[in-house]
């Protein structure tokens, strides 16, 4: 068996290796990592599409330009990490229907107006009837039915928020979000973190503090410690655990626990509804969409909600790059994760057919993400229901015994975003300091007696 570590973080996404630099930088030299794929960073992961770099997961830092500064922002500064200002404000009045004619500016305008209206109104209702669940970012809104009401419907409630309900993201660190388009990938940044306290050489992590490919499979747990089993049949003891894994994975029955989790905690769990959001790349032989300014997003207009609705083009962030995205979310996101990557470009080009016309060129390339398949993730982010008390968060967060929970969605206030990871991340290990020292103090004091 492995030597006993003060603590065993589980997962090496933001959260984890926030905690972690914590624990290292408060003198907690014997922790160990243990994180599932061949890889650090979890759901901020880059990856070579044509000449450049796409983010799959994260790809904004949202949430700049307040009267509080977001500390991912910070970071990313301090970094040199390039990100391009994106202006969603537009994208409403690139509005698209099935015949490739943009909607007046006017009538979208007043499509969109009216969405908001009728989403603060019934916010408002379920505010006064005291209504403490069950709904989530799309089932509130009155049933929009056409098209261009279903589009609109669609980046209200799986994009933009902020319209309809004050979101502490925007409200405590500014409206602006940046999108990260740097050959380096948001991951420099987990990258650049680690360094700081696991030892590195030529770019690369070689500290045996961190180890990767070790699937953990069962948490033991007693008023002692904890152990841990990898699916590699590896056994490690700690004192405690920080366990970072998603909602999603918590969801699922990746990991057990034994004893098993209280019922408390496991009911807290199953109530938290978890979003897919998936980032579709196409690569063309050239451009056919219009480019400058107030054309970055564009929506498509389909009978089916979330059908290839929201549109980017990449010539901001990546001049000459002739990419396309496409963002889909949940039942989509699930139906295009389990058919094959052809079937969907196939998909795309007819909808981008409807749009610019017959004679645009086929895709070359497709670059598809399938974070609900993944099993070390299983969604994108948490979604709390809009009007619920933090019972749920907090009983997410709550530690059983030696285990710690920690990740975006443990975040009160900036569930779902990075700098909820980050944030949640460095929260954690402070609580997990605090007990080591309230042990300590114990410790001492039957010494004392003895
Ligand atoms: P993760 O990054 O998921 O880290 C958890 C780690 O645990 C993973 O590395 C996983 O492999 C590992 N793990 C899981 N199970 C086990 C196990 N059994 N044993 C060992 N290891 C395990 N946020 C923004 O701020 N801006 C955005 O624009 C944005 N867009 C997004 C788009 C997409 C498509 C996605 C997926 C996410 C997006 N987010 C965005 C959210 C953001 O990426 C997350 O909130 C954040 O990265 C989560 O960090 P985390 O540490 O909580 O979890």
């Amino acid at each position: 068996p492995s030597p006993r570590s003060s603590v065993i973080i589980i997962g090496a996404g933001v959260s984890g290796l926030s905690a972690a630099k914590v624990l290292a930088e408060n003198g907690i030299g014997d922790l160990l990592i243990l994180e599932a794929s061949d890889r650090i960073g979890g759901r901020i992961r880059k990856e070579k599409f044509g000449d450049v770099s796409v983010e799959l997961g994260a790809g904004w830092i949202a949430g700049v330009g307040g009267k509080e500064s977001n500390p991912v922002w910070e970071i990313a500064a301090k970094l040199g990490l390039r990100t391009c200002f994106s202006d969603y404000s537009n994208a409403r009045y690139n509005i698209y229907d099935r015949s490739g004619k943009i909607f007046p500016s006017g009538i979208a305008a007043d499509s969109y107006k009216k969405a908001v209206d009728s989403a603060i109104q019934k916010l408002k209702g379920l505010e006064s009837n005291c209504v403490e669940d069950a709904t989530n970012r799309t089932d509130f809104t009155l049933t929009p039915k056409t098209p261009i009401e279903l589009a609109i419907d669609f980046i209200l409630h799986d994009f933009e928020m902020a319209e309809v309900e004050p979101i502490s993201t925007y409200v405590d660190f500014g409206e602006r979000e940046f999108l990260v388009a740097d050959e380096r990938g948001y991951e420099y940044l987990l990258y650049k973190m680690a360094e700081e306290f696991l030892f590195t050489s030529e770019g690369k992590i070689l500290d045996n503090r961190l180890k990767l490919n070790k699937v953990v499979r069962e948490l033991q747990h007693s008023r002692n410690g904890v152990t841990v089993r990898t699916e590699d049949g590896c056994v490690y003891e700690a004192d405690y655990v920080i366990l970072s894994a998603s909602i999603g994975v918590l969801q699922s029955d990746l990991i057990s626990f034994r004893p098993p989790l209280p019922r408390w905690k496991t009911e807290a769990i199953e109530k938290c509804d978890v979003m897919v959001y998936t980032k579709i790349f196409l690569k063309f032989p050239y451009k056919f969409w219009p480019c400058g300014p107030g054309k970055e997003f564009f929506i498509y207009a389909h009978e089916r909600r979330g059908y290839y609705t929201f549109w980017q083009h990449m010539e901001n962030a990546y001049p000459g790059s002739n990419i396309l995205v496409v963002t889909l979310t949940n039942a989509e996101s699930k139906r295009v994760e389990s058919q094959s990557d052809e079937e969907t470009l196939k998909e795309a080009m007819v909808v981008l057919r409807d749009m610019f016309g017959s004679d645009i060129p086929d895709a070359t390339d497709i670059l598809v993400p399938r974070w609900w398949n993944n099993r070390f993730q299983r969604c994108s982010y948490s979604n709390y229901p809009m009007i619920s008390n933090n019972q749920v968060i907090n009983d997410i967060k709550a530690p059983v015994g030696r285990i710690f929970f920690t990740g975006e969605h443990t975040s009160e206030r900036f569930n779902g975003y990075v700098h909820g990871g980050h944030l949640a991340g460095i929260d954690t290990s402070k609580a997990v300091l605090e007990e080591m020292r309230k042990d300590e103090r114990q410790n001492d004091k039957q010494n004392q007696n003895l």
